[in-house]
């Protein structure tokens, strides 16, 4: 059978960053002549982009690799993609005889040439560069993201990022604004720009990432932009200044906490202390007062005694975050958290996320309240999936906004008043005089 008869699917797991790498490997696919199956059954290739970053990702992909293995039978390939296959190796392919190629991801250039060679393969490591420079329809019409960074050097103690994903290195400024100006022909209005660190972008070059987003700003047609992820180590005050002066960037920041616990923050290697913390949200909230403030945070890391989670509690309190991702510690091999004796136990690490959330429930909750009766510019950025008449629009502060609107209004900014608020999201009614154009060419739909 030739390749062009050859069907592949694509299984993701894990963050946006592999939902785009999963995203440009299907265009590198089809620019080679090969089509997409709706089914695994209906492939040749079953392909799971894997995720390391828990245990409970790798464990669902494999489930699902392993649940193909009756399909080698008809000499379907199955391969393991992503961040498990540089964590494990060639090691995968001895120990799992079902699995056909495992492929890391700075090696996702050569996928072609591998699927055409046959046989079993292992392609893992680092690679110069890693930037797979094909482009990809969206999967909305009015939203994309956009890798800008790959890779990570800080070795945060739990992270096993520096091991799956290599070095830092920085896709050039040129390709990204190409592939933005292109998204923008085919109506993308809202870009996200996705790095472990995007302070680290153009390290050890003229360029940095605030003059990259301002770069973006210019591009005609995109009227939101947005990013993450920003590590509090070192996050440049150009950046933060940033929120006052671009109007078309979203006011969000997620900035990872992971604990209040000075103590903590130090055996995971984070290098910063939750005072500097703290003065980098008094300068966002400077920057911008209504700012959105998201952060991470992980409970039961080891060595973490009550005391120190308390005073994690305290700070979020006191920080009052717009919303959080609460995670239970979870070890990962080669890290180095992964020698140290775990101390806190499931059922406490349950306990300590259940306190958590309840917390930031009520947090959120009044961080949203302060919105009501505003009347505010939204971007009408996509149909609700849950309240049909609907449409999902963010404020420059993108938080969801749910208003009863057609389609029409798809890609416009308009303004809205928001008339309830909960927990996730806020829902407002639109000012039909206050309408704004449609953002419909690249010289239009500034705000
Ligand atoms: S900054 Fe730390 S947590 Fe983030 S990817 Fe790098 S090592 Fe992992």
């Amino acid at each position: 059978m030739s390749k062009q008869n050859k069907r592949f699917y694509i299984k993701t797991y894990g963050c946006q960053m592999n939902d785009y790498d999963s995203a440009k490997l299907e265009a590198l696919l089809l620019k080679h002549g090969y089509s997409r199956a709706e089914e695994p059954e209906d492939a040749d290739y079953i392909i799971a982009n894997t995720c390391s970053v828990r245990k409970s990702a790798e464990d669902r992909a494999f489930a699902f690799l392993s649940t193909q293995k009756p399909l080698r039978k008809k000499g379907t390939k199955i391969c393991l993609l992503g961040c498990m296959a540089n964590l494990y190796g060639p090691d995968l392919l001895k120990k799992h005889r079902f699995l056909d190629i495992v492929c890391g991801p700075n090696n996702y250039k050569d996928l072609p040439e591998i699927l055409e060679k046959g046989g079993r393969q292992s392609f893992t490591g680092d690679c110069a560069d890693p930037f797979l420079e094909v482009f990809h329809p969206p999967d909305s019409s009015l939203s994309a993201c956009i890798t800008v960074t790959k890779g990570c050097e800080n070795f945060c103690s739990y992270c096993v990022v520096p091991f799956t994903r290599g070095k830092l290195a920085s896709r050039p400024p040129e390709t990204i604004l190409k592939e933005i100006e292109w998204l923008s022909e085919k109506g993308v209005r809202e870009i996200t720009l996705l790095g472990q660190n995007v302070n680290e972008y153009g390290r050890g070059t003229e360029t940095d990432f605030s003059s990259l987003l301002e770069k973006v700003q210019s591009i005609g047609g995109i009227t939101r932009i947005g990013f993450t992820t920003s590590h509090p180590k070192d996050i440049p005050e150009k950046l933060i200044g940033l929120f006052k002066t671009m109007p078309r960037l979203y006011k969000h920041l997620h900035l990872p906490m992971q604990s209040g616990s000075d103590r903590i923050l130090a055996l995971m290697n984070r290098k910063y202390t939750l005072e500097k913390y703290m003065r980098i949200v008094d300068k966002a909230r400077e920057a911008f007062q209504d700012i959105n403030i998201t952060s991470d945070i992980i409970v039961g890391y080891p060595g973490e005694k009550k005391s120190d989670f308390d005073e994690t509690c305290r700070a979020i309190e006191k920080i009052s975050f717009d919303d959080l991702f609460v995670f239970k510690y979870s070890n990962r091999p080669g890290t180095p958290a992964s020698m140290m004796k775990e101390t806190v136990s499931s059922d406490e690490k349950e306990n300590r996320h259940k306190t958590i959330l309840s917390i930031q429930d009520s947090i959120s909750l009044s961080r949203n309240e302060r919105y009501l009766g505003k009347k505010l510019p939204v971007f009408m950025r996509s149909a609700s999936g849950k309240k049909k008449g609907f449409l999902v629009g963010r404020t420059i502060t993108n938080k969801p906004v749910l208003i009863k609107s057609g389609g029409e209004n798809l890609g416009l900014v308009m303004t809205a008043e928001i008339t309830k608020a909960f927990r996730r999201y806020l829902a407002g009614v639109l000012c039909d005089v206050n309408r704004q154009e449609k953002v419909s060419s690249p010289s239009r739909g500034q705000n």
